[in-house]
């Protein structure tokens, strides 16, 4: 542990700031934030993003979508848009409000990025977005295609010698590298995933078997992307995929608030002030959620409410937005350990730019035990045949957190009949392509642990 941080000793971040003892002891709590602003009013114009622009993403993947269903035959049955079911989840829910003895009035249900093509986790959305549009540029300045052409013709040979003379990096702890390293190799480019110590061995394997080049650290994410970035410092032909900081990764995620919107309503789910939405987001560096709520605020304004999920060994956003230091303090400089089974999760700093665009449209942050993961691994299994990373299980414990904060729910408005009214969505961020032997192993301690 350093003496100063960033530029203060720990002693005056902790009297400005004593929820930090806590979140130094690595015990699970909650916090709510007690500047948010109303959406409509001042919070979206701190994004500097604007509906066009999610459109504009939005219209991108359309175009991909002829060529994303023709090369991944798992994206066939969503005529190549990558998209993932929403589905009740009614009895985890009592589970879980039984064993953990706590309240969860509302509806719950996951939406399974789980369950996404090509890479099995929220990352299926930025992650392929941003390579498609680092592909449609150059398949336009090569002449490859034109904004009206079937981009179905990307999959041939002459398409891949063109991407072949470029290289895409990234620095990950696993799923964005998955993501980026398996659609960026199919499209025919060179790539190169830094991956991080927490890394899982399967996928770095997995990508390996699609000729992508993994180099391995001993360290943390953020070493691994920086890595990445001098990679690609001074040489045009490579483009690096900036998880800190890219707003095209951001605005992919974000396309899928409409999309949930659609979903809602082929379900007849009502949202409004009345019937208010509550998302609950794991939250890595924040690129994911943070896109995520993005759409989703420029959808229904403040009739949704965002709540991010962090390991207890991991509370990165927390610790930014609460000191508004945002990138300038990592947990580590706090003496908490960043070490997590969480591995999608485990980014000790956080984005520089999610925080301070996103800060005030997150009502709030609650952390999670590495064990409490496993147990709702294994409860997600158990009620509903649901099979889920430890990153993802953290959004389960959501409503529980939101139905005990008084404070916070007495300055929203938010009373008990209308909490009873409200849609509680779960994020299930990963999952479908870990090992069956891996995630055999997750239930099983999880089993273990629920004696
Ligand atoms: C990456 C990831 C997240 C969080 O996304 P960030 O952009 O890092 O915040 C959540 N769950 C899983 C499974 C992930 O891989």
């Amino acid at each position: 542990m350093t003496a100063t941080v960033a530029g203060r000793s720990l002693e005056s971040w902790i009297t400005d700031f004593p929820l930090i003892t806590q979140l130094q002891e690595m015990n699970e709590l909650a916090w709510f934030n007690p500047e948010i602003a109303p959406t409509a009013a001042e919070g979206i114009a701190d994004v500097g993003l604007t509906t066009s622009d999610i459109k504009e993403a939005s219209a991108r993947l359309k175009r991909f979508a002829p060529y994303i269903q023709k090369v991944f035959p798992e994206a066939a049955a969503t005529a190549g848009i990558i998209e993932s079911p929403l589905q009740a989840v009614p009895s985890l829910r009592q589970q879980i409000e039984a064993r953990n003895n706590v309240r969860m009035p509302g509806a719950l249900w996951a939406k399974l990025d789980s369950m996404l093509p090509i890479s099995g986790s929220i990352k299926a959305r930025g992650g392929i977005y941003e390579v498609l549009k680092h592909a449609e540029e150059i398949a336009l300045k090569h002449e490859l295609i034109t904004i009206e052409s079937d981009y179905s013709v990307l999959d041939s040979d002459e398409a891949r010698e063109v991407f072949g003379k470029y290289r895409v990096a990234v620095g990950s702890t696993g799923n964005l590298g998955l993501s980026i390293g398996i659609m960026s190799a199919k499209l025919g480019f060179r790539a190169s995933v830094h991956m991080s110590s927490d890394a899982r061995q399967w996928k770095k394997d997995k990508l390996r078997s699609h000729g992508v080049e993994v180099v391995e650290y001993d360290s943390d994410y953020s070493i691994a992307v920086a890595a990445g970035r001098r990679q690609a410092e001074g040489d045009d032909s490579i483009y690096f995929v900036d998880d800190e900081n890219s707003t095209s990764l951001f605005l992919g995620y974000a396309v899928s608030g409409h999309r949930l919107a659609g979903q809602l309503q082929a379900m007849e789910i009502e949202v409004s002030e009345e019937n208010p939405l509550i998302v609950h987001l794991p939250c890595g560096v924040g690129g994911g959620p943070g896109g995520v709520a993005f759409g989703l605020k420029i959808e229904f304004g403040d009739a949704v409410r965002c709540v991010f999920a962090e390991p207890t060994h991991c509370p990165s956003m927390l610790l930014g937005v609460m000191t508004g230091a945002h990138d300038a303090v990592a947990v580590q400089d706090f003496g908490i350990d960043n070490v997590t089974a969480a591995d999608g999760l485990a980014c000790g700093r956080p984005s520089g730019f999610v925080g301070k665009a996103m800060g005030r449209l997150i009502d709030g942050y609650y952390t999670v035990s590495d064990d409490e993961m496993y147990r709702l691994v294994a409860q997600a299994y158990d009620t509903e045949g649901l099979r889920m990373e430890p990153s993802s299980a953290t959004s389960l414990l959501g409503p529980a957190h939101v139905a005990a904060a008084t404070d916070y729910r007495e300055r929203i408005g938010l009373d008990d009949e209308k909490l009873a009214r409200a849609t509680h969505i779960a994020w299930i961020t990963g999952g479908n392509m870990v090992p069956e032997d891996e995630m055999n192993s997750y239930i099983e301690t999880g089993h273990n642990l629920l004696g």
